[in-house]
């Protein structure tokens, strides 16, 4: 792996050339500034749209659907097998941009990357499961079932931190739906868009289906409000934080479109006394500083049985202290920077807070300098909290590695505290007592009250297998594997009557 520099990656994915890229331009209202938070230097600009471009590339968006839902879900299924192949020649590159743009490890990049390629993988099976159900009906030789149908183009708005994956979680199964897509990305991270999308418009323009993968780049008043209120979008997908899923989700209602959201996580991870603690700090190390704690899964609270609080959180402040932080690019760098100033602008004010609240700063905290880079890099903290157990600042979600102690006594309190918050992503509990982890998962709903609930495996790091999401003001979508197909088509239950009378349900006779 040797690509690295800028000049480099866009030649690779051919940025450099393309219409929307300009190298060396000035911000203003109709280019935005790609910025490389390790050394705070500009990438590239990128053109944005207009009120105007976007009409034109959602009206074309809306005319592909309409062939694009007539090709057979198998034939769908090899266009998207294409594009995961296309994917894999261009992965170092791609992974190297998406380390660039927010500043992931090299490792974290690639496997992004390495997550659309399995999704789209995923989807190509998946396309020939598009199955709906039959049930026996109640009346004589009559047939009832159900069958899936294409939705409609599908407006997906991303965050930064997962600039290529999630659009492949949503566009690869929205395609085998027989769906088109219209990504609008963050503008933090336009260029790994551009270039993604330009690959599977490629390939799928090759095969002869035009306009089944389109970009629209812009400011939310610009381009995000449009979309959501756009009823040509039957269902919006939406990735970020809760804040915006409250918007995205009351201007859909609306309109009685539907919303797919994904949105923030406060995501805790249990630690038992009964717990192999090695396996547990590895999990918690990873969780809470890698990717900078900028992952809607990261670990942001621990909750330590008091019987080991003080020797495990011991041996986590010791794991800090032998953290690299540096140019995600550069062999052992395990922590990038935060994406932009104003992302350590948060992280400072978390962590005043969290010492005016009475939590007792045990590591970290302070903005990091990186000889010879000038990017937001900080250092990862632990915050003990005071003995009454209040620290409300760790009931918001910070988009930075601070990380908040809680101690416990009984696994009921612990559960209490894990669900005590308004979001409901990812949780966790390392034990090696089963009633532990059989109370953890209790079937009967009263054990983690999140989309995602782990036995020693910690809360960040999903696999596309399952469906992915959160409960409560994460949203409640399910993107990704196991049957998250579904939200991007329609059910329609048929009945067939092979008969010759004319019979009614629940016996009703109008004769
Ligand atoms: P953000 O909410 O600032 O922006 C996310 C996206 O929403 C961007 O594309 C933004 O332009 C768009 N947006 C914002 N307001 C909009 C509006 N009114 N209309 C239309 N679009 C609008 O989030 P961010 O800072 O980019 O990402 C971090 C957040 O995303 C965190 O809260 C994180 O937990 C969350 N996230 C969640 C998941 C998940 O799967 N649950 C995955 C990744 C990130």
């Amino acid at each position: 792996m040797s690509i690295a520099t800028n000049a480099e990656v866009l030649k690779s994915l051919k940025l450099d050339a393309h219409p929307r890229v300009v190298i060396g331009a000035a911000p203003s209202d109709a280019v935005a500034i790609s910025e490389n938070p390790t050394t705070g230097q500009p990438i590239a600009g990128v053109k944005l749209d207009t009120a105007e471009s976007y009409e034109r590339t959602v009206a074309q968006s809306a005319e592909a659907f309409k062939q694009w839902r007539s090709v057979p879900a198998p034939a769908r299924g090899q266009v998207v097998r294409a594009i995961g192949d296309e994917l894999r020649k261009h992965k170092d590159a791609l992974g190297a941009l998406v380390s660039l743009e927010v500043g992931k490890i090299r490792s974290e990049g690639l496997g992004e990357v390495q997550e659309t390629i399995d999704i789209a993988d995923f989807a190509v099976g998946l396309s020939r499961q598009l199955h709906g159900l039959t049930m026996p009906s109640e009346r004589p030789q009559h047939r009832l079932m159900e069958q899936w149908l294409p939705l409609g183009p599908i407006g997906v708005i991303t965050a930064f931190n997962f600039p290529n994956a999630v659009w492949g979680w949503n566009a690869m199964l929205a395609a085998v739906c027989g769906d088109t897509t219209v990504w609008k990305p963050s503008l933090l991270a336009p260029l790994t868009a551009i270039a993604t999308n330009a690959i599977a418009d490629r390939v799928a323009t090759e095969m002869g289906h035009p306009g089944v993968f389109s970009l629209v780049i812009g400011s939310d008043p610009v381009v995000g409000e449009r979309m959501i209120a756009d009823r040509r979008f039957p269902l919006i997908s939406a990735t970020g934080s809760c804040r915006m899923g409250k918007r995205v989700g009351q201007v859909v209602a609306e309109r009685f479109g539907r919303c797919l959201l994904e949105l923030g996580g406060n995501n805790a991870l249990i630690v038992s006394a009964s717990a192999d603690l090695d396996l547990a700090a590895k999990a918690v190390v990873f969780g809470a500083v890698g990717t900078a704690g900028q992952r809607c899964t990261s670990t942001r609270r621990l909750i330590v049985h008091r019987s080991i609080a003080r020797s495990f959180t011991e041996t986590l402040v010791n794991a800090y202290k032998t953290i690299r932080l540096g140019d995600p690019l550069a062999e052992g760098t395990l922590v990038g920077p935060l994406v932009n100033a104003q992302a350590v602008e948060q992280y400072q004010h978390a962590i005043a807070s969290a010492k005016d609240q009475g939590g007792t700063l045990l590591v970290g905290g302070k903005r990091a300098s990186v000889p010879g880079l000038s990017g937001h890099f900080v250092e990862p903290a632990i915050i003990r909290a005071p003995a009454s157990g209040k620290l409300p600042i760790a009931s918001a979600e910070t988009f930075a590695p601070i990380l908040y102690v809680f101690e416990y006594d009984t696994l009921d309190e612990a559960l209490a505290i894990q669900n005590g918050v308004d979001q409901g992503l990812s949780s966790a509990i390392f034990t090696n007592d089963l009633r532990e982890s059989g109370r953890f998962l209790n079937p009967d709903g009263s054990g983690s009250d999140c989309g995602i609930a782990n036995v020693n495996a910690g809360t960040s790091g999903a696999e596309i297998g399952g469906a992915f999401g959160g409960e409560k003001e994460t949203g409640g979508g399910r993107e990704s594997g196991s049957d998250s197909w579904k939200a991007y088509m329609r059910r329609q239950t048929i009945t067939v009557n092979f008969g010759s009378s004319f019979a009614l349900a629940q016996g009703i006779r109008f004769e």
